[in-house]
């Protein structure tokens, strides 16, 4: 959770507390120079982040060293990249404080949203009567938020089309936080779950996630939090969550592409049907039907993505070196510091929350009378990479009346220098355009 104990004024140059020249020392990729020679500005570790070699490593010592298919086969190979593998589990179940049993590896965030929606919609046919204790049907509803990324929207749209439920949600407000006003309207009696982003990717916006957890438990309803943009930004303990899912990708942290978490609660995974089912989720199979694992091997069918496990274990531990307290610390110096920039150039208006109370470091702006898109090209050619568009989360600039926005996203290896650099880009941009 976001503490507001230690607040930097926006604009102020607070010392930052990682040291981000060791930091970048360690990401091969930020050597690199690119349009012409131009120093790597990345700026778009939101959409992913960029690997230290420690990750890189890990991934090419399994490969080269262990490389087997896990939890198959007898053969010491098999033996000890099925001990890899877990002990990835572990470190990453250690990391969000759960036991490794409730740790399920999926392919992203989007996969694992998915595992949970249509484990929820297979509940309502399956035979075994222990996996229906959470089937969605019709007159149930599913309740979402304004300021979800497609992946956890469009899911619970299709399990409504699929089940005969009814989506609903809360609004927004004007200064990009949630509207809980009708919370507990919204959120009743026949809600079956609430899926909500801790951290917006477009807004920034940190959301109280304790308080719809308080009002999902009164009416009996699961939560599930996208924690895509906080997991790899804020120290997290699920059990202070309280929660019943979180979601994550490991690429957003320093892992590799192709791995991410489902975390569930034991009981909760233990009543769900299986999504995928295949190779290594069974406990019996007859000609006639088959029975399934336990969690989390009934959620992992086929032969998983094992170096890109290993090297989440990599990442987990890279980040849980650097403290994700300072982590957090540094990113909101450095929020702090680019809301500060930005406010000082006419023109620029921040879409998300002014200031760094409950934000994280998604800053996303417009540019008065210069397009998302040609500000993020101007950028570019000065070699900050920074993303535009409506960053899959189209609810939201619709409700703000703007066809996309340009946004910034800061990480460990980011900065004064990063922001101070898309400053003058920006500042460059209303040039070039004729805008000032
Ligand atoms: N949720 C949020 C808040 C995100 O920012 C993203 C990706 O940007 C996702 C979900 C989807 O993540 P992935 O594409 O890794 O599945």
């Amino acid at each position: 959770m976001t503490s507001t104990a230690s607040r930097p004024a926006t604009g102020a140059r607070t010392p930052l507390p990682l040291d981000v020249e060791a930091i970048r020392a360690d990401f091969p990729i930020l050597s690199r120079t690119v349009r012409d020679g131009k120093r790597l500005v990345y700026l778009d570790s939101g959409a992913t982040s960029q690997k230290p070699r420690q990750v890189l490593d890990a991934e090419r010592w399994f490969y080269e060293n262990v490389n087997a298919a896990p939890h198959r086969g007898a053969h010491q190979l098999a033996e000890e990249a099925t001990g890899a593998y877990e002990e990835a589990r572990a470190k990453v179940g250690a990391f969000i404080g759960a036991p490794e049993n409730e740790v399920v590896f999926t392919r992203n965030t989007t996969e694992a949203i998915n595992l949970v929606a249509y484990a929820l919609s297979n509940a309502a046919t399956a035979k075994e009567p222990e996996f229906r204790t959470h089937a969605v049907g019709q007159g149930d509803e599913i309740v979402v938020t304004e300021m979800e990324h497609h992946a956890n929207l469009i899911p619970w749209q299709q399990l409504c089309e699929r089940t005969g439920a009814t989506l609903r949600w809360l609004g927004l407000t004007d200064d990009g936080r949630l509207d809980l006003s009708d919370l507990a309207t919204v959120v009743n009696e026949r809600t079956r779950l609430v899926a909500v982003t801790q951290q917006s990717n477009i807004l920034g916006t940190i959301n109280p996630i304790e308080q719809i957890v308080a009002r999902a438990r009164e009416v009996g309803a699961l939560v599930l939090v996208d924690g895509a943009q906080s997991v790899p930004h804020q120290p997290i303990d699920v059990a202070a969550l309280g929660a019943d899912f979180l979601v994550f990708s490991g690429h957003k942290m320093l892992g590799p592409t192709g791995v991410g978490v489902l975390w569930g609660r034991y009981e909760v995974l233990d009543a769900l049907p299986p999504f995928l089912t295949g190779g290594s989720m069974i406990e019996v199979v007859r000609m006639e039907g088959s029975t399934f694992m336990p969690p989390p091997q009934r959620f992992e069918a086929g032969v998983p993505m094992t170096a890109q496990v290993v090297g989440l274990g990599a990442a987990v531990e890279y980040l849980t070196a650097l403290g994700m307290d300072k982590v957090e610390e540094h990113e909101r110096a450095l929020t702090g510091y680019a809301l500060g920039k930005l406010a000082e150039i006419p023109g620029v208006t921040v879409i998300g929350p002014p200031d760094t109370v409950a934000r994280g470091g998604a800053v996303s702006f417009t540019v008065e009378g210069v397009h998302p898109h040609d500000v993020g090209q101007v950028l570019d050619d000065l070699g900050i990479a920074v993303r535009v568009g409506h960053h899959c989360a189209w609810p939201v600039v619709r409700r703000y009346g703007v066809p996309a926005t340009t946004r910034a996203t800061f990480y460990v290896h980011t900065g004064y220098d990063d922001v101070d650099a898309l400053a003058d880009g920006i500042r460059a941009a209303q040039k070039f355009f004729g805008t000032v």
